[in-house]
């Protein structure tokens, strides 16, 4: 749906010259939400951007639905943008026009008659539960709410793709859960490709269905999660499940494993050990979101070398061990 070519930009010339994205590659299947994860200053609001048209590469292109954005001007480039929405970090709403007028607004802009624009004003808030918000100004709303309007907002005109800059990063845990709950159940009804940013590991671990690391404008990796996590070595993985140091036990090995459609109990580890005759200690265990799905992740002490505990682990890889890393 989204396929990011070969894109490089860079901003600036000679030595002070900053390459904000650097053969960048992605592609974004329909119906998916792909994450696109970075520190401060990777390249990631270029990229997003770009993909917006707002932004042109140097070299590379991106197509969005098989149309080459990145080659648009004027109104053909208007007509496309009304098929991305996009959401915003600080909501860029219009503080002194009502929540309905500012969805309006959207609306106007993709050419729909007046009349038709409250009502349909009115469905894109019932969408995002704000509807009985309408006539309220931006103002009397909290952030989660104000980001729900900014999110219908998006929807308005109808579009295949949203696209998310770090939506969810003014607001608290608790209402980011829910934002993102939210986009996730828009993408499944509406059959909506998603495309956001983030500097936030959480918030690809709690929706995302593929992701890429960027790092100083390079995608240093991607693929789907589940993927990710079971690749060893993957450094989103260890950031999705950051370990501290890991104590040593004399003649054992430590093991981290994760693995999907089991509690994380310790008594459940332990006796799935047992029925396979395994001898481990369970030092640790967490249950985890991954991909919506819940995940269990386990630390596990095996008497032996790493020999024996690659064993224990393709044992236990039959019962869903996703991935697995012998830490010390
Ligand atoms: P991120 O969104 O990951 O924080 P950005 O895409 O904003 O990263 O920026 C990537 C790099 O490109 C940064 O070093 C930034 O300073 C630089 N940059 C971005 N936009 C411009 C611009 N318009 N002019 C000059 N440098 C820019």
């Amino acid at each position: 749906m989204i396929s990011i070519e070969h894109v490089s930009r860079r901003f600036g010339d000679g030595p002070d010259a900053v390459v904000a994205l650097d053969d960048v590659s992605i592609d974004v299947a329909k119906g998916q939400i792909f994450g696109v994860v970075g520190q401060s200053g990777a390249g990631k609001s270029t990229l997003l951007r770009t993909v917006n048209a707002l932004e042109r590469p140097d070299s590379g292109r991106v197509t969005v639905d098989g149309v080459d954005v990145t080659a648009l001007s004027g109104q053909a480039l208007r007509n496309e943008r009304h098929k991305i929405g996009m959401v915003f970090q600080h909501f860029n709403l219009v503080g002194n026009r009502t929540v309905a007028q500012n969805v309006e607004f959207a609306l106007e802009a993709t050419g729909a008659a007046e009349k038709d624009r409250r009502p349909k004003a009115l469905d894109m808030l019932d969408l995002v539960g704000l509807a009985h918000r309408a006539d309220d100004r931006p103002g009397q709303l909290s952030g989660g709410q104000r980001q729900r309007v900014g999110i219908a907002r998006a929807l308005a005109s109808g579009p295949d793709v949203l696209l998310s800059d770090e939506a969810t990063s003014a607001l608290d845990p608790e209402t980011t859960r829910s934002i993102l709950e939210l986009i996730r159940r828009l993408s499944r009804e509406l059959g909506l490709t998603v495309l956001l940013i983030t500097h936030e590991m959480e918030v690809v671990k709690r929706i995302c269905d593929a992701a890429a690391l960027m790092e100083t404008g390079r995608v240093i990796e991607q693929g789907g999660l589940d993927e990710l996590i079971r690749t060893p070595g993957s450094q989103v993985a260890a950031e999705l499940f950051p370990v501290g140091e890991p104590h040593r036990i004399p003649g054992h090995r430590i093991v981290d494993v994760t693995y999907t459609g089991l509690s994380a109990d310790r008594p459940v580890i332990a006796q799935l050990a047992r029925d396979f005759g395994l001898d481990v200690s369970i030092l640790g265990a967490a249950l985890e979101t991954i991909n919506g799905h819940q995940a269990g992740r386990t630390r596990l002490a095996v008497p032996g070398d790493e020999h024996t505990a690659r064993q224990v682990v393709d044992s236990l890889t039959a019962q869903g061990v996703t991935a697995w890393e012998v830490l010390a």
